[in-house]
């Protein structure tokens, strides 16, 4: 189980420190379709052992999207795993199971040890080391913690990456998660040259204006069920091609229903290629984590999802039942 125990965390933090600083060789690693918490937290972590004399490389199987190619380190990134991992030390980063870092778990078989870092309350525990804090807001700021306690002073670009990731997972801090010390490592990181204003932008706005108009469609289909508690929003492949987007982008899509008076979940539905992905967003009342859990899925308390391989009309019915129960279960 992952505790909150921050004084187990620091020890674990301080054997991080001395088995990734003892390896001949560190790949980094984070989950599938990779948001700003992943590719900051794991660019951050490479500079630091990069510059700790450490051989470290960074590979997430499906690249760096198009909205966070403004991160120049992320053109390093590798999109194909080594072959041969038998000296290799793997840490994977802000990710609950293997599964979700490759397709083909095979691809990763056999580090020499494996390192999990994780903020997610449904990790499954699967390294040799695992630091799992469900109460830290970003996988950055656990990093972020890691390299302070090695005593590496961060620079502009470290500080930059780990802003990233932090400014990502709190929606620009405005989500349940921002506590104390989301604030006090995020100023920081703000000390330490990160540009609050700048980086925001990059994340949460700069989008193609396809990407707007895909934007208004979605908050055009937003209807309200169960009392007005849930706001269901569908995009279409359609609406992807009519608003011209190709983009696999949805940053902040999702949390768009919670501007509405009295809902308590916000539901996405995303057509996929043979399925729908689902996202799901509460303002800290209600758990989606357990709503996404009721349909195999996982993530947060208060930002999680599931892939669903049922057409939309299919998937809106599974999650107005499921959100359904879970109002009922509390009634
Ligand atoms: P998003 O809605 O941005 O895709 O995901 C929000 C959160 O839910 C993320 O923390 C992510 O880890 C989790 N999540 C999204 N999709 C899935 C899924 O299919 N399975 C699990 N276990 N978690 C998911
Ligand atoms: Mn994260």
């Amino acid at each position: 189980m992952a505790t909150n125990d921050r004084t187990a965390d620091a020890e674990l933090m301080r054997e991080i420190i001395n088995r990734l600083r003892a390896s001949s060789d560190v790949l980094v690693t984070s989950h599938k379709r990779p948001d700003g918490d992943a590719i900051g937290s794991g660019l951050a972590l490479v500079r630091w052992l990069n510059g700790a004399g450490v051989s470290a490389r960074f590979f997430l199987e499906d690249g760096v999207p198009a909205n966070y190619r403004f991160i120049r380190a992320g053109r390093e990134v590798l999109t194909e795993a080594p072959r041969d991992l038998s000296d290799t030390t793997l840490v994977v980063l802000d990710t609950t199971e293997v599964s979700r870092v490759v397709k083909d778990t095979g691809i990763l078989a056999g580090p020499r040890e494996v390192i999990n870092i994780d903020h997610h309350p449904d990790n499954r525990m699967f390294g040799d080391v695992n630091l799992v804090d469900p109460s830290a807001s970003a996988a950055a700021l656990l990093v972020q913690e890691i390299v302070e306690t090695d005593g590496f002073e961060l620079d502009l670009e470290t500080a930059s990456l780990l802003f990233v990731g932090l400014v990502a997972d709190t929606g620009g801090f405005r989500h349940s998660n921002v506590d104390a010390r989301t604030m006090a490592a995020a100023s920081r990181l703000v000390a330490a040259g990160a540009d609050p204003h700048g980086l925001a932008r990059n994340v949460f706005a700069e989008q193609p204006l396809s990407q707007v108009r895909l934007l208004g469609m979605m908050l055009s289909s937003m209807e309200l069920h169960l009392d007005g508690r849930l706001a269901l929003s569908v995009i279409t492949e359609a609406m992807r091609t009519e608003a011209g987007t190709c983009s696999e982008s949805m940053e902040g899509l999702p949390g768009y229903g919670r501007l509405v008076e009295g809902v308590k979940v916000s539901a996405l539905i995303r057509e996929i290629p043979n399925g729908a992905r689902v996202s799901l967003r509460s303002n800290g009342g209600a758990d989606v984590r357990e709503i996404a859990a009721r349909l195999g899925g996982g993530g947060h308390h208060a930002a999680a999802g599931v892939v669903l391989d049922v057409a939309v009309p299919e998937a809106r019915r599974l999650i107005l039942d499921a959100v359904s129960d879970y109002f009922e279960a509390r009634d």
